[in-house]
């Protein structure tokens, strides 16, 4: 009795056929996230129950033994064929396997030569080819679908599945031409065809399982260097947000608006990394955009923007929404180069609040190559966010200190400068002149020519004094007609003569109006701080006053000084 008939390898076929599902199955349930492993499973049990019907012939009708034993032997490769498809076109599976039609025909003949014309070779030759086709059906399957990433694994079951196709056609070729008697008996062909189907069967599972391991590896890798990426993109986002939360810390608390707009720009460039910036503040009134600040702020390379403003800021504003130009002379609405000192790239965004435009905000590249990315866009607009409150802010901290009139300190915000401003004057022992400039008949000004130009003439008496006083003088209007001046680093000589320029120069000077020019004159009085005396503003502005008054008493259209020595008083030479 030879080692091996045909039997024992059908035993064999089927256990083995049985370990490969225990093992689909094992493999499903540690990664059931592959479509396409139930069916391996599925398909090596189908092909195992074949072996043991096929086993069984001669002791259960031929009807099971032979045509529904070598149905499940066809339609275990066809389920396999199934399932690498599943596995390799997921989530779109383009064609089912064109096995199952097939094997329906193979049924058919094997029922005919098995029923009405019994023909062990045609059985044979049938069953042998269908699984050639199938198994072939696998291969093509594998060479048409296997990406590059599962290449070995890939080769190695397009390999086991070829060699199984090959021993059932060297089956069906044999049987073709050698007439069989008896299904057991064995001979060399039968031999090959079932230790192929044996062995090719356990090569089979072990490519689709490596097929598994190598996608688990690939999807293991792609995975981790998605969380290298998102790792990385996360940290330069709190990297950028740290930057700009200690940027806005700054910026909130700046109330002087050239300064926060200057500070605006300057910041936005060095948190974008950028070569220029630029803010345009909207004009609803005019509607239109002026530049208010740019970065840097007086370099010779520093671009140069003409006003009315186009291009990207005005695109901006009139669509409240960012634009990214990475190729700027590309875009439709780009600007001569030579007006845009060579922008390469513009980033703008809006600054809203609500609907409202408050203004725009742009960073350019000329000469630097990185081009801006979504994210820049994203931190630029959350800045531009908070630099619009900050702008606010200031806007509104500027209407609580400034007289609208005139634009000078208000009455309460003078005194709150003047007070830290005594005080640092008496730490520093400097000294400081105090002085009240009134206009002479103000009254007569509003009967003559009406409130309005009364009031222009204020405005005008504003400018004189802003123009006039050093940029350190500190001027508030404190009254209707009233106005004070404080001096620092000045004693009451040097400050009466300062004052008396402008006394003269208003004097001399006519208030231009739409009609004809107004003459006024003013009359001030001023004082100055004793350095070892402690004095209150109160007290020196109340003795600014007495001088005042003294210059009005005098005749008014003059300037009276009282100097640390209380005598003699300077005043004005009488200008009649
Ligand atoms: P004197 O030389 O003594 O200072 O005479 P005067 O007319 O300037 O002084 P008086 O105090 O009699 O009048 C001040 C006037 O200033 C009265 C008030 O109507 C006017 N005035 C106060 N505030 C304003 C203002 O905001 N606009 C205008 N147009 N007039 C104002
Ligand atoms: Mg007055
Ligand atoms: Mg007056």
């Amino acid at each position: 009795m030879p080692l091996l008939d045909i039997r024992t390898i059908l035993v064999l076929t089927a256990l083995s056929s049985l370990i490969n599902a225990a093992v689909m199955i094992f493999i499903y349930r540690i990664a059931p996230l592959y479509p396409g492993l139930s069916r391996w499973a599925l398909g090596n049990t189908t092909f195992a129950i074949g072996c043991v019907l096929v086993l069984a012939r001669g002791q259960i009708p031929d009807l099971v033994s032979i045509i529904i034993a070598n149905g499940f032997v066809m339609l275990g490769p066809a389920l396999l064929q199934d399932g690498i498809h599943r596995f390799l076109t997921a989530p779109s599976p383009t064609r089912r396997s064109w096995g199952y039609p097939f094997i329906s025909l193979s049924l058919l003949l094997l029922s005919y030569f098995t029923l009405v014309h019994d023909n062990l070779n045609a059985r044979v030759i049938i069953v042998a080819l269908t699984i050639f086709v199938v198994f072939s059906d696998n291969v093509w399957c594998l060479l048409r679908h296997a990406p590059p990433t599962l290449r070995l694994a890939a080769q190695f079951s397009t390999f086991a599945f070829a060699m199984t196709a090959l021993t059932g056609l060297v089956r069906g070729v044999d049987a073709a031409m050698v007439p069989i008697s008896d299904f057991f008996t064995l001979r060399s062909p039968q031999l090959v065809g079932f230790l192929g189907a044996l062995t090719g069967n356990t090569f089979c599972t072990m490519g689709l399982a490596g097929l598994v391991v190598q996608r688990l590896l690939s999807d293991l890798k792609t995975s981790q260097q998605a969380t290298q990426t998102s790792a990385q993109i996360a940290e330069q986002r709190v990297a950028a947000l740290e930057a700009m939360s200690s940027t806005l810390a700054e910026i909130l608390i700046e109330r002087s608006q050239p300064q926060l707009l200057q500070s605006i720009v300057a910041r936005a460039a060095i948190l974008l990394k950028v070569e220029s910036a630029e803010l345009l503040i909207y004009d609803a009134g005019h509607e239109e955009l002026t530049l208010a600040a740019h970065y840097p702020p007086d370099s010779a390379q520093a671009p140069r923007p003409h006003r009315p403003v186009v291009g990207a800021a005005d695109y901006v504003a009139r669509h409240h929404q960012s634009l990214l130009l990475n190729v700027y002379c590309a875009w439709p609405g780009a600007l001569d180069a030579t007006v845009t000192n060579g922008i390469t790239a513009a980033l703008d965004v809006p600054l809203l609040h609500g609907e409202q435009l408050v203004g725009v905000l742009g960073v350019r590249n000329h000469t630097n190559v990185r081009p801006f990315t979504n994210d820049d866009a994203w931190l630029l607009r959350l800045f531009a966010q908070q630099a619009t409150i900050a702008i606010l802010n200031a806007q509104l901290y500027a209407t609580l200190v400034t007289d609208l009139l005139t634009g000078l300190n208000n009455r309460r915000h003078f005194f709150t400068l003047g007070q830290a401003l005594l005080r640092q004057i008496q730490q520093d022992r400097q000294p400081l002149a105090v002085a009240l400039l009134d206009v002479d008949y103000f009254k007569k000004v509003n009967d003559t020519y009406g409130h309005a130009v009364g009031d222009h003439v204020l405005t005008w008496i504003a400018a004189q004094c802003r123009e006039h006083m050093p940029a350190e003088a500190l001027l508030g209007r404190i009254g209707g007609e009233e106005f004070a001046v404080m001096l620092p680093g000045n004693t009451s000589e040097r400050a009466w003569v300062q004052l008396e320029g402008l006394r003269q120069h208003i004097a001399t000077t006519g208030v231009p109006t739409s009609l004809h020019d107004i003459h006024v004159t003013i009359s001030a009085g001023v004082t100055e701080c004793l350095p070892d005396l402690p004095q209150t503003l109160d007290q020196l502005l109340e003795r600014a006053d007495r001088m005042l008054y003294q210059a009005k008493h005098a005749g008014r259209n003059r300037v009276c000084a009282q100097p640390l020595d209380p005598e003699p008083i300077l005043t004005t030479v009488v200008p009649t």
